[in-house]
């Protein structure tokens, strides 16, 4: 009988399920938007009810629109947007406040606390992470000092979780409190050389061990689902967060292998083996999955504004309607004529780190035209994913030899052969572009035998389109060279302006 497995994937604005067959295809998909809250400027939110709701939703309906019988699935794997914050009675299961989403920007001071105390360096060599309010740690510090929950959290009162444990133990019985390493990886309050909660940062945070869940593979039997949800027990098999999950549905298994997504940001994964590399490019290093105990590594970058300058040109510039048509406009022009756009509208992450960058267009000409701008957009994106490839490149010191991609704009085939010819390596798109739930579909598979080993799904991982640069070095080292140029123009504008 032909076996199935079940990815939850627990996104930033969606939830969704997936059942995949055997052959690692999709069988059906079903996703269910939920609210975003905005409680003041800079705070972001969800309703844990709301999250839990949809992905329940979305669960039961995959399931009835398959057809699936229920014997025949193997087993569930989650995958969870990262670092969001939850905290819930362990008595009653009752949330005791909103999930504070990743974007969430309130702890800032904290952060900036932290600093003042001299801790940053050793956040950096502990976690791997830079210290900044996107991860857990400071939110559930904010948390219990805004609820002052201080008391009940030491008496073992209250849970903490990312959405991964909250899912967890809203879904098996039995009601476990358990993070995978991934997800433990994004809290900055784990040790990722040591794979345990770091006591040092626990304390400077002021955040008692009792309300941290237990840490557990990425891919192996948690517990079985609820009966109540489905009407049958199924094992719950895997955990991972949605980028390390990607990392692994991309099938980039070993050291130096890499994948990209291009959707309103990128991200960028690049598999490190079996030590967490040190970047000396404002990289960060996190546990890519744990298997049997035993942790893979990944040094992580991304990209700001990426699909979102795409949206700008639509929405603001009007320049275009739909982004699928940058492909033709910039297929329309033999080169970019000199013309850059660095769309820093938010500052300019890794390799650089420059906050009062700003978003520019440099190099017009009286011959300058629409078809410009936007092929200057377009090749933005795949400029600002090889400043990151190169960044990791020189940490591991590994010359890249291809790139996996997906997301929205891998869609985009002048996108795609632009990016093999400035990095002067391969592009690979496979033929699932849902790699996060696919992912946590074959960690969860992999616990339970639909899979065997890793062999097995490498044999079951398919591409799609392979690129390979066309691009001459000459050719290559003039467009890298003028997008430096414009990256340095755009520098430092914001703080110049203050002065
Ligand atoms: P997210 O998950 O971040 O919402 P998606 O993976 O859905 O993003 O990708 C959507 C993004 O990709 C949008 O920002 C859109 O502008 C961009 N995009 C979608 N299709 C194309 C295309 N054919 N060419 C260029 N950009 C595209």
């Amino acid at each position: 009988m032909q076996q199935y497995v079940i990815a939850l994937d627990q996104g930033t604005t969606s939830s969704r399920a997936v059942i995949f067959d055997e052959q690692a295809r999709i069988v059906a998909m079903k996703s269910y938007e939920f609210e975003q809250i905005y409680p003041q400027p800079g705070w972001v939110e969800h309703d844990p009810a709301a999250i839990l709701n949809t992905q329940v939703d979305a669960l039961r309906e995959v399931v009835r629109i398959s057809g699936v019988p229920l014997e025949a699935i193997a087993a569930i794997g989650i995958t969870n947007q990262r670092e969001t914050t939850l905290l819930w009675d362990r008595k009653t299961g009752r949330p005791l406040y909103n999930a504070i989403v990743w974007q969430c920007r309130r702890t800032a001071p904290i952060i900036r606390r932290l600093c003042d105390e001299g801790m940053e360096p050793y956040i950096r060599e502990t976690t791997g992470l830079v210290p900044d309010a996107y991860f857990s740690g400071s939110k559930l510090s904010w948390l219990l000092d805004h609820l002052d929950l201080h008391e009940r959290a030491e008496r073992g009162e209250i849970c903490f979780g990312t959405v991964d444990s909250y899912l967890a133990w809203n879904l098996i019985s039995g009601r476990p409190h358990v993070t995978d390493a991934t997800n433990a990886s994004r809290t900055m309050l784990f040790d990722i050389h040591k794979n345990t909660w770091d006591d040092a940062l626990l304390r400077a945070l002021n955040i008692p061990r009792a309300v941290l869940p237990d840490v557990v593979d990425s891919s192996g039997v948690i517990g079985m689902l609820d009966p109540a949800i489905l009407g049958r027990a199924i094992p719950v098999a895997a955990l991972a967060g949605d980028q390390h999950s990607a990392l692994f549905g991309q099938g980039c298994f070993e050291s130096g292998m890499m994948k990209n997504t291009y959707g309103t940001g990128c991200f960028l994964l690049m598999n490190t083996g079996d030590a967490p590399a040190k970047s000396q490019n404002g990289l960060v290093s996190t546990i890519a999955w744990r298997i049997g105990g035993k942790c893979t590594y990944a040094l992580e970058g991304s990209v700001f504004v990426a699909g979102a300058a795409i949206q700008w040109l639509r929405d603001e510039m009007k320049l275009i309607e739909r982004a699928s048509e940058t492909e033709t406009i910039a297929r329309s022009l033999a080169d970019n004529g000199g013309v850059y756009m660095v769309p820093t509208f938010t500052g300019l992450g890794a390799p650089y780190w420059d906050m009062y960058s700003r978003g520019t267009i440099i190099g017009l000409t009286r011959g300058t035209g629409r078809a410009h701008i936007v092929r200057a957009a377009l090749e933005s994106i795949a400029y600002q994913s090889a400043d990151l490839v190169f960044a990791m490149a020189s940490d591991c010191g590994q010359k890249p030899r291809e790139l996996r991609v997906d997301g929205g704009a891998s869609a985009n085939q002048f996108l795609m052969q632009f990016q093999a010819d400035v990095l002067g390596c391969r592009v690979i798109r496979p033929s699932v572009i849902e790699t996060t739930a696919l992912g946590a579909a074959l960690l969860a598979g992999l616990a339970v035998g639909v899979w065997r080993d890793m062999d097995a799904i490498r044999r079951v991982w398919q591409m799609d389109l392979s690129l390979t640069p066309q691009m001459d070095e000459a050719q290559r080292e003039a467009v890298l060279g003028g997008w430096h140029k414009a990256v340095q123009r755009s520098m430092r504008w914001a703080e110049e302006d203050r002065a």
